[in-house]
């Protein structure tokens, strides 16, 4: 398996829209392996094919329970709102404040392109959301509400945690690092 090269903002295919998967060919699944692989090696919570250079509709996410990959995605429902900060491995250093939708329910098709459903709260609502943006050729960038900002600009929410004492231990594990994905 492979690290790939993430495509960053300015790359014309990640203003594309990704093409269906009918068939989970040889080459598809090396595809999501390479996937896997360069998520993790990124650190990044989600990753979607076109930010590997290919226009096809697979996204992985993994926001700390287990990598969960997803063909042929599709928003199905989606509730209430949250408004956080966002990153993407195909904007390295930068952050900005989306509001995203708090609940979603996805369907799509699992690696033996079984047809199926995810319902995804919180972080992995807004992952969801992203990645399946990123098929579709639209970025973060184009949501953000108050411009994108530098990582060596604290985030807001980071910056509150920090200046409450007893909040300090529980911040040190999540406050550092931009969830990139
Ligand atoms: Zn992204």
């Amino acid at each position: 398996m492979a690290i790939r090269e993430i495509r960053e903002m300015g790359d014309a295919i990640l203003t594309k829209k990704s093409k269906e998967i009918k068939k989970l060919s040889f080459r598809n699944k090396i595809l999501i392996e390479d996937m896997l692989d360069t998520m993790y090696d990124k650190a990044g919570v989600g990753l979607a094919a076109p930010q590997v250079g290919v226009l096809k509709r697979i996204v992985t996410i993994d926001i700390g329970e287990g990598p969960v990959v997803l063909i042929n995605p599709e928003i199905v429902e989606e509730d209430g709102s949250q408004t956080g900060e966002e990153g993407c491995l195909s904007l390295p250093g930068k952050w900005g404040i989306v509001t995203r939708p708090e609940r979603v329910k996805v369907r799509y098709f699992d690696r033996e392109m079984e047809a199926t459903e995810i319902e995804g709260e919180g972080l992995m609502a807004r992952a969801l959301c992203h990645e399946i943006d990123h098929l579709e050729g639209a970025l973060y960038a184009d949501l953000v509400e108050d411009g994108l900002h530098d990582v060596s600009e604290k985030p807001p929410m980071q910056e509150e945690e920090e200046s409450i004492e007893q909040e300090k231990e529980d911040s040190h594990e999540t406050g550092d690092k931009q969830e990139e994905v």
